[in-house]
């Protein structure tokens, strides 16, 4: 995304004139970044040469599933609906692992039918449970336990998920336990500990604490894993000044505890995959007055981009057309949605804006269309993607009539 001539340009593409032709609100990807994201997961990770399964619920676009299965990555999924998408899009079973605490008799039923890679259990009930369908399928099944490390993961408290109070994983303790009841079990092959301890990590620190909590919990159950699941949640550069998580020396803490225990590693990408490949055109309906600051009211909402509700995470806002003259309004850009979480950002020392204008909210790959709604009877956004030099319909706008 650059400017030329004071005009915002994705990948070579003018913002204004994609919006005019799409209509906003619109959800624009960019292959080329979408790849070199993941060139660049497995050039720093070379020498772990992890088997990377992109983390579904992040992304679940099926022609983006299909370019990520095009560069040979696997799939985390954590239900039914994104395990079948995940098959859809050609991802072998053998590179799908199925996390989430809490699987339903069906799910389990199909993951075990489809023959994939491992289930990532998370309580005794879960292991049970699958336990019961390996031996009425007579089937052997591939488990991991995911360890609840009590880990901090240093980010926002509603995407952390490694500390012990958080409903992830087994401790220790219980962990132990379960390394041993399976070692008994017929039909269940333990051959996977896995962790995730949360998203949006910035900070080296937490996963150093994770690997030594693993480390300790491995020796303590005696037991050879085959698979080491590290999970996702490599941060990204939100805030666009070069903060983000240090693959480098990650990938160097992880050389050396492979040095201990050799294993296989797995990781669930999902961010730092897909994040920074998108972004969010949008129109301003109305300016409004408002106490210390003008509204800018955008047609777009919490329902097609709701991580600002839903986490108070920040997104950087970007004028398509850049004005010269002085930086002094202060806004709020909201959406039109009855609630007063629906606001995305406030920005102080701005440029002036005026109705009609598009601007762009970046960084919205993540957990943005999967996770946008209905809410309001709005139809769910468009996305393109631009391949190349073409842009390409991945996701019709959705149709109103069919809300009706
Ligand atoms: C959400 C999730 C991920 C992906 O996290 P990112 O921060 O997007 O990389 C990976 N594994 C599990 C179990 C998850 O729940």
């Amino acid at each position: 995304m650059i400017y030329q001539k004071n005009r915002l340009k994705v990948d070579g593409f003018d913002v204004a004139l994609l919006g005019q032709k799409f209509k906003t609100p619109i959800y624009c990807y960019s292959l080329d970044k979408i790849k070199n994201n993941i060139l660049n997961f497995k050039k720093y990770f070379k020498k772990i040469n992890p088997l990377i399964c992109f983390s579904v619920k992040a992304n679940s676009n099926l022609k983006i599933l299909k370019e990520i299965k095009k560069n040979n990555l696997g799939a985390d999924v954590v239900s039914i609906g994104e395990l079948m998408k995940a098959l859809k899009a050609g991802i072998k079973p053998q590179k799908i692992v199925f996390s989430g605490v809490g699987k339903t008799t069906k799910e389990i039923e199909f993951a075990v039918k489809k023959n994939i890679l491992l289930i990532n259990t998370e309580s005794k009930s879960e292991i049970l449970e699958i336990e019961k369908i390996a031996r009425s399928k007579k089937k052997i099944v591939n488990i991991g336990i995911r360890l609840n490390p009590n880990t901090d993961a240093q980010t926002l408290s509603q995407i952390s998920t490694g500390k012990k109070e958080n409903k992830f994983g087994v401790d220790q303790k219980i962990f132990l336990r379960l390394v041993d009841y399976l070692k008994k079990s017929k039909y269940l092959n333990l051959n996977c500990l896995s962790v995730h301890i949360g998203s949006q990590i910035l900070n080296i620190k937490p996963y150093q604490n994770m690997l030594k909590s693993l480390n300790n919990t491995i020796k303590k159950s005696n037991h050879k894993f085959e698979y080491i699941d590290l999970g996702g949640g490599m941060g990204i550069d939100y805030e666009h000044n070069n903060t983000k998580l240090d693959f480098k020396k990650y990938s160097k803490n992880i050389e050396k505890f492979l040095k201990h225990n050799k294993c296989k590693i797995i990781f669930e990408p999902g961010r730092s995959i897909i994040g920074n490949s998108a972004i969010l055109i949008s129109k301003i309906i109305y300016i409004k007055k408002g106490y210390n600051k003008d509204f800018v009211i955008l047609d777009a909402a919490m329902n097609d981009f709701m991580r600002p509700a839903l986490y108070g995470a920040n997104h950087k806002i970007l004028p398509y057309k850049k004005i010269k003259g002085k930086k002094i309004y202060n806004y709020e850009f909201v959406g039109p949605i009855c609630e007063s979480t629906d606001t995305f950002s406030n920005i102080k020392n701005f440029q002036k804006l005026n109705e009609k204008d598009f601007i762009v909210i970046c960084d919205v790959g993540a957990y943005g269309t999967s996770l946008a709604s209905n809410y309001n009877v709005r139809p769910k956004p468009m996305e393109i993607l631009i391949r190349r030099n073409k842009v390409q319909v991945i996701n019709k706008r959705e149709n109103l009539s069919k809300l009706l």
